[in-house]
């Protein structure tokens, strides 16, 4: 056993004892799923699909870049800012970035960008390297329940995406009553920060498509949708209803 595995293997037991505090303790968990990943120290998540699995929509060098390098450095800056703190490694992150405000001030810029980091790009690697296409089932029946057609809510989505100035996230974002919406997150921002989910979200970070895009955002935002995987969202849209969406 090498000693990440070994590492990893003692912060998932350390991990129990936490779980349950939190379980059965005084704050309120919205998404007790959440709690059921993501530990210190923390990991880039490998890819379940090749880096040109999203050609042409994204090209391989901005996913190797974007996963390999980007990614990699939110992960090593969270681990490195919560080295020091024992007790934060043993929380899981949902839980951190659920009260950011209960983190010690010299870490919380940190933890936020790049804990928010992690989250929104672990979440931003599951639902690319489909084919696109059209939701079906109950995923499809909440967004036309929420936006009226798919075509609707990807023009929403689309201009969210293109008005938010500098960088961040476009989203469909799950409230607590399941209710969806489209909304932008600045930087790092993850919707984990305010109570609520993350169905699927697009990265508009130019470190997302300028190396193929340049200046073109909305060329980007609508070659994107193409490679998305409803299937996986579908499944992720279970997952919310059912309190076990890790991410
Ligand atoms: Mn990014």
């Amino acid at each position: 056993m090498s000693i990440i595995q070994r590492r990893t293997l003692l912060a998932g037991f350390a991990g129990a004892g936490a779980l349950s505090l939190v379980r059965h303790g005084a704050r309120a968990q919205a998404w007790p799923g959440a709690t059921h990943a993501l530990r210190y120290p923390f990991n880039v998540p490998p890819l379940t699909y090749g880096y040109a699995a999203n050609e042409p929509s994204v090209c391989q060098a901005i996913m190797q870049l974007h996963h390999d390098k980007h990614h990699a450095a939110y992960v090593t800056n969270l681990n490195a800012a919560l080295a020091p703190y024992p007790d934060l490694q043993r929380t899981a992150l949902p839980d951190i970035l659920g009260n950011l405000a209960a983190v010690p001030e010299a870490i919380r810029a940190a933890v936020r960008n790049n804990g928010g980091g992690h989250v929104n790009h672990t979440m931003f690697w599951q639902v690319m390297g489909g084919r696109g296409g059209a939701p079906e089932g109950e995923v499809l029946a909440a967004l036309n329940r929420s936006f009226g057609s798919l075509e609707t809510l990807k023009a929403k989505f689309n201009a969210v995406g293109v008005g938010q100035f500098g960088s961040g996230w476009a989203m469909v974002v799950l409230d607590r009553a399941g209710g969806l919406k489209v909304e932008a997150r600045p930087n790092q921002d993850s919707p984990m920060m305010d109570g609520s989910q993350v169905l699927f979200g697009n990265d508009v970070w130019e470190h997302a498509y300028y190396l193929q895009y340049q200046n073109r955002r909305a060329d980007y935002l609508k070659a994107w949708w193409d490679v998305l995987d409803w299937r996986r969202i579908g499944e992720r849209y279970a997952e919310a209803k059912a309190g076990t969406l890790a991410v």
